[in-house]
């Protein structure tokens, strides 16, 4: 039995395609006061050759790949807050030569983000869904000459998205795209390989013909990055069974969700 109160109440159900801006929220009502977000743990993350990490708590999305689970569905148990000032420090004394926020989606809490990279004078790698990037935080984003944007696409269209996710956004990871050429701020997509070739060459050429154009000012080009995007290499974790999956299906997720 859930908590009272709780953001869901089943994996992934009750989500059932709503919006995942509204979605955010929700979320955002519970990891963000005033200018603090929650956060679980700050270390240093073997990616990217050693990269000092805080770890967030929270995410709108319920993506049935993602390795963290608790803290996302039960965002108002875990962590506690830090203003930026208080996670910057802690970032520092890390003393690596990338920062990031991982665990959660670092877009939630606008103010905060964008006083955390006011004050870290490195290279900041800002690995998000998008949905939140709008032209208005686009527009802040681009005063940040250390930030690179790693935009993680979670379907290759709104069907596959919703069955991905258990929310609608797609459309919002596109507009984040847009918004990131428009804005000329460093940027890469990337994509989970769960998703075949073809899957990614339709959505590689529909952002294309969008006016979608990548740029990889700091971020180290390496053979992960395939063309137009970063592809991610799928993990067959153990939970995944428990999420209803038995490796290697894969229909699920390529295919949409078929009720
Ligand atoms: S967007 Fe990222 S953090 Fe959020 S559920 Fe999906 S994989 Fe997890």
């Amino acid at each position: 039995m859930e908590s009272k109160g709780s953001l869901q109440t089943g994996l992934f159900g009750p989500w059932s395609g709503s919006d995942a801006r509204a979605l955010a929220r929700k979320v955002e009502r519970i990891v963000v006061r005033g200018d603090k977000r929650k956060y679980k743990k700050f270390r240093v993350a073997r990616f990217y050759g050693g990269c000092a990490t805080a770890d967030c708590v929270g995410c709108f999305l319920r993506c049935r790949f993602c390795w963290v689970r608790s803290s996302n569905r039960f965002p108002e148990k875990y962590g506690k807050f830090y203003s930026p000032e208080e996670v910057v420090a802690k970032l520092k004394k890390l003393n690596a030569s990338l920062y990031r926020i991982s665990s959660g989606e670092p877009t939630i809490g606008r103010t905060h983000l964008i006083r955390v990279l006011e004050l870290l004078d490195g290279p900041f790698l800002l690995e998000t869904n998008g949905v939140l990037l709008d032209r208005d935080y686009c527009s802040l984003l681009s005063s940040f000459r250390n930030l690179h944007v790693r935009l993680s696409f979670k379907g290759v269209d709104e069907k596959t998205f919703r069955s991905t996710t258990g929310a609608s956004g797609f459309k919002y990871q596109v507009e984040a795209a847009i918004n990131l050429t428009d804005y000329k701020i460093s940027f890469h997509p990337a994509i989970i390989s769960l998703y075949p070739e073809d899957q990614r060459r339709r959505l590689a050429k529909f952002l294309i013909d969008l006016g979608v154009k990548p740029t990889l000012q700091f971020y180290k080009k390496s053979s992960k990055v395939d063309g137009f995007f970063e592809v991610e290499k799928f993990v067959w974790y153990p939970f995944l069974k428990e999420r209803g999956f038995s490796s290697p299906d894969t229909t699920f997720y390529t295919q949409g969700q078929k009720t």
